[in-house]
């Protein structure tokens, strides 16, 4: 039997819902809907976006409404628009075979005399934002005296952007008997304080701990130097070519100048902030719910409610002011069982916000490093070839052009074409990033202690000893080796001690370490003709392969910015390589970014 059956809801919902793919309850639904059935509990419900909590209490209210009367047996109250239509959308899909059923959503920003239009017809449920809901009830154009469900959704919310007074006011419009169900992700004071005031004795339940985050979000911490800030934002989105993603900013004013400048750059990204028109925030919407758009930058305020799945990555491009709203920003990613990383890109100085949004979420954060230039160029192109690979081939379409196709290539074969298909793109990447800098920047408050630990006193103000040289392997931790390991064949095959190696950056498929300048030539002796697994193993000068990580010697450019760099205002940081928005190429991720840029252009 369905086990949405065996919960209590009837088949006409349950044959719905499992067209939207629902097999079995969410934990919370299947907690929730027992006791919201009964009708006659309050209830605080402390969980998460993404946990299924809209089918927990919509759910219910569909098994408990009359659909046979016409007026309002339900509000559902949430802070955004964009989440408002999110619970309308939801609940007309869980009730589309339901003889009757009418939902009206109720939100500012849209034509009102549409609303009160579909209000006169006759409703049952009334999803709403607070300010446009009040609005209406001042004009005496609904009554709400036969209401016996309150939602309030996003509670937490609500009282974060001031909506308390408006809720009151709603509420009292509204029965002494009927039953208040909360949500909320956070329980601070304040929502605590209005459980109290509006509920009698709810039926508690928390899904997880307190506050605790989704477990299936990864949290990680990138440290720059803030001019360093937006390029190593690229970074990380360059090293994650398939990334679909929100970033968090502070201001609409940053949101505004960070997509502009991702769009110049050649991403496919845009804003979402509470400057933009209704339609423009629902035109940017639009695009980023199908994948039209990758890159959403977004303000808090704006990106509330956004219920968009698949969201692989939230970049915080700037922590948040409150430590709470790091939950909601977190939550958008790893929606409906799926997993997702949340990135926080901060300088030295922000650790210690860090160190309290651990203690908040009860999860570790993951000291991450801003891949290199030579990682990226390494990700892109496996990316590539991985695409390449994968390809759904249109065998009708292509056909007619594989003769002429062939007869091009008729003078290479398999492995010099493939080469040339992988580099027509690689190469561009590896212009680009060719002398990219270090963008990691040293936290001198806690990493260097713990770096000091680990490989004893060497290490300076900049983290490499000025007489070390910093060296390249071609073994990594796919290989199997942990740094551990690292050291210890370094020492066996150059016969040297191991107090003569520095710090050892593991990588995937390389490793870059540190040796004394006396035995640089030893280790380079010590490698001539050594196979691993059959592979060649080499050891170059790091400084050869990417620019940067601050050994003293055999680097050319010590540090400074080589060819391509520039300084920018817009995104307010220093810029790699200027524009690469040349071909088709990697951040190609719907086909549409040049009328993603010109759409753009009109509207600033
Ligand atoms: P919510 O927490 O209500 O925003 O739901 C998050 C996402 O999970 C939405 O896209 C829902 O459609 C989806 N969802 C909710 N309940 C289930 C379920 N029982 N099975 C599969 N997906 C679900």
């Amino acid at each position: 039997m369905n086990p949405f059956l065996n919960l209590g809801i009837r088949h006409d919902i349950v044959n719905a819902i499992t067209e939207l793919g629902f097999e079995n309850p969410t934990p919370i639904q299947e907690q929730a809907i027992p006791v919201l059935l009964s009708g006659s509990n309050d209830f605080v419900g402390l969980a998460q976006t993404g946990t299924g909590k809209t089918a927990a209490f919509g759910l219910p209210l569909l098994e408990l409404l009359d659909f046979t009367k016409n007026y309002p047996q339900a509000l559902i109250l949430c802070p955004t628009r964009e989440l408002c239509l999110q619970i309308t959308n939801d609940l007309k899909n869980y009730s589309k075979n339901i003889d009757n059923a009418h939902i009206v959503a109720v939100y500012g920003g849209a034509s009102i005399s549409d609303q009160l239009r579909q209000i006169k017809k006759g409703v049952q449920i009334v999803v709403a934002t607070p300010g446009r809901m009040l609005d209406i009830i001042n004009r005496k154009a609904i009554n709400f005296s036969q209401v016996s469900y309150v939602v309030l959704d996003e509670a937490d919310e609500m009282l974060n952007m001031g909506f308390q007074e408006d809720i009151d006011q709603i509420l009292s419009t509204t029965p002494e008997e009927k039953k208040t169900w909360l949500f909320s992700a956070t329980m601070p004071a304040e929502v605590r304080r209005i459980a109290k005031k509006y509920m009698e004795n709810p039926f508690e339940l928390t899904m997880g701990t307190k506050n605790t985050g989704n477990a299936n979000i990864e949290h990680e911490y990138y440290v720059v130097k803030a001019r360093d800030k937006y390029a190593a934002f690229k970074r990380i989105v360059d090293f994650n070519p398939e990334i679909f993603g929100i970033v968090f900013c502070r201001t609409k004013i940053e949101t505004q100048e960070i997509a502009e400048a991702l769009v110049k750059d050649g991403y496919n990204a845009d804003s979402l902030h509470g400057d933009l028109s209704q339609q423009q925030r629902d035109r940017v919407m639009k695009r980023y719910r199908e994948k039209n758009l990758q890159l959403l930058i977004a303000t808090d305020v704006a990106a509330r409610g956004i219920d968009v799945n698949n969201v692989t990555h939230v970049i915080n491009y700037s922590l948040p002011d409150e430590i709470e709203n790091y939950t909601h920003r977190s939550g958008r990613t790893a929606r409906a069982g799926k997993t997702g990383v949340s990135i926080a890109i901060i300088n030295a100085k922000e650790l210690g916000k860090i160190r309290q949004i651990e203690r908040v979420i009860g999860k570790s954060f993951t000291k991450a490093e801003i891949p290199t230039g030579f990682d990226v160029c390494e990700k892109q192109l496996f990316g590539l070839i991985h695409k390449v690979h994968n390809v759904a081939v249109n065998e009708e379409q292509i056909e007619q052009y594989l003769p002429r196709i062939m007869d091009e290539f008729k003078d290479l074969d398999k492995e010099e074409i493939i080469k040339r298909f992988a580099s027509l793109e690689f190469n561009r990447f590896l212009e680009y990033y060719r002398n990219a800098p270090d963008l990691n920047a040293n936290t001198d408050y806690e990493d260097r202690g713990r770096e000091r630990g680990e490989r004893g006193e060497r290490f300076g103000r900049t983290g490499y000893k000025s007489d070390y040289t910093r060296l390249f392997i071609n073994l990594g931790s796919v290989d199997d080796f942990t740094r551990g390991d690292m050291l210890g064949f370094i020492c066996n095959q150059s016969k040297i001690s191991g107090k003569s190696i520095g710090k050892i950056d593991l990588k995937g498929v390389y490793t870059f370490f540190e040796v004394e300048n006396e035995v640089v030539d030893k280790v380079q002796q010590g490698f001539k003709s050594v196979d691993f697994q059959g592979r060649n193993v080499r050891i170059e000068l790091a400084g050869d392969r990417d620019g940067g990580g601050g050994s003293s010697r055999g680097r050319s450019g010590g540090g400074g910015f080589g060819g391509g760099k520039r300084r920018d205002q817009a995104g307010g940081g220093r810029r790699e390589g200027g524009n690469r928005s040349g071909g088709g190429g990697f951040r190609d991720f719907s086909g549409k970014r040049r009328e993603d840029r010109s759409e753009k252009r009109k509207r600033y």
